[in-house]
């Protein structure tokens, strides 16, 4: 059978020559597939907007021996309000490309593929605060794909916490006996906030507002550990991290 019907999250998409593009899409059955899209370039493409990055599609595809091809595209959710924000663009772009990184091509993950779709529908919700909802679902697609942080006890010994180290590359949080050389010093309440975040639903992440610097410290721990474990830089964090535009951030001297 080479025609395939599936539904999926696009992910990104990128030139192909002169007319066409390459579409990643997070499948509900397939995995991760990357399939041309022809023509869709050309003003009057038959695909339209229907494969732009977030957007939830049904699709017919056409297998081939290493791309896929996309040959009809209906939207099931066009994710428009993720679009129309800096903050929800920052949160939505951050798990598009984690999802991006963890899913393997043609390997199902159903899991995956329904935490991306609650991640983007808790934000077309418009959040107060979605850089926590990326936050949230960051720390749930880590555990998905075991690589669970240890946020109460020690990931090395297992005595109860809170502690006040943490090391990506140990687990989590350690304890002061097992603490290795590249551990961190952190506040016992940002771990404490961060282990929250982890077992909060989506939906509700983003009404948990933390002081600044708890937040500051756990977001630091965070983004460590994900790109530790993922091994990969993620670019969408540099903008993630400027969010909420409302946070404090360090202002000029007053001028006397
Ligand atoms: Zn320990």
């Amino acid at each position: 059978m080479p025609v395939y019907k599936e539904q999926g999250i696009v992910l990104r998409a990128v030139k192909l020559g002169e007319a066409d593009k390459i579409v990643t899409i997070l499948t509900q059955g397939s995995g991760k597939v990357r399939a041309v899209a022809k023509g869709i370039r050309r003003t009057r493409s038959r695909f339209g907007a229907r494969l732009e990055p977030f957007t939830h599609v049904s699709l017919l595809l056409y297998r081939g021996r290493s791309l896929d091809t996309v040959t009809q595209a209906e939207i099931v959710s066009p994710f428009t309000t993720v679009r129309a924000d800096l903050g929800l663009i920052a949160a939505g772009e951050t798990m598009v490309e984690a999802a991006d990184k963890v899913a393997e091509e043609h390997e199902r993950n159903v899991q995956l593929f329904l935490l991306l779709l609650g991640g983007l529908r808790s934000l077309e919700a418009r959040p107060a605060d979605p850089a926590a909802v990326a936050e949230c679902y960051l720390a749930k697609l880590l555990s998905l794909s075991g690589f669970h942080p240890s946020l109460g006890a020690c990931a090395v010994c297992g005595a109860a916490g809170p502690h006040a180290s943490f090391s990506a590359g140990q687990g989590g949080s350690v304890c002061d006996a097992c603490r290795g050389p590249e551990a961190g010093r952190v506040a016992p309440e940002a771990v404490a906030w961060l282990g929250g975040l982890a077992r909060a639903r989506l939906a509700e992440a983003g009404a948990m507002t933390p002081p600044f610097p708890v937040r500051r410290e756990a977001r630091a721990m965070l983004y460590g550990f994900v790109e530790y474990h993922l091994e990969r830089r993620m670019r969408s964090f540099a903008l993630l991290a400027r969010q909420p535009e409302s946070a404090p951030r360090p202002q000029p001297a007053a001028a006397l």
